[in-house]
């Protein structure tokens, strides 16, 4: 499981981890599907996961503030910087587990589609 990845005598664990996720599995964003994803999202949520945290299998690329948010999503208001910004997909999913975020955001474009 996790113990694949050793950290050799001079990388550091994180950067190595990073670095083979998008190896095998490429830098399309698991949130919004578009590609140029620079960061890997803890698809277990990294507080509720300890036993899964460094384990590759269970990251994913997607949009951070490594690599600027999505370069394809339209840009949003962000209240912090006070302009709009790209979308940060990681902080949208945030801390929660991937499928609860994906579960949540499908019911919300369902409640959407029936509105109108
Ligand atoms: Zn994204
Ligand atoms: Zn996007």
């Amino acid at each position: 499981m996790g113990q694949a990845i050793h950290a050799g005598r001079t990388g550091r664990p994180w950067l190595r981890m990073r670095q083979y996720v998008f190896h095998t599995k490429g830098d399309v964003c698991c949130w919004c599907g578009h590609p140029g994803a620079g960061d890997i999202n803890h698809d277990d949520g990294w507080a509720n996961s300890p036993e899964t945290r460094m384990d590759p299998d269970r990251m994913s690329p997607i949009h951070g503030v490594y690599g600027g948010g999505c370069p394809y999503c339209p840009w949003v208001w962000s209240r912090k910087l006070g302009r709009m910004a790209p979308v940060i997909c990681n902080s949208v999913v945030g801390k929660q587990p991937l499928a609860v975020a994906l579960a949540k955001r499908a019911r919300q474009q369902a409640a959407r589609s029936l509105d109108w």
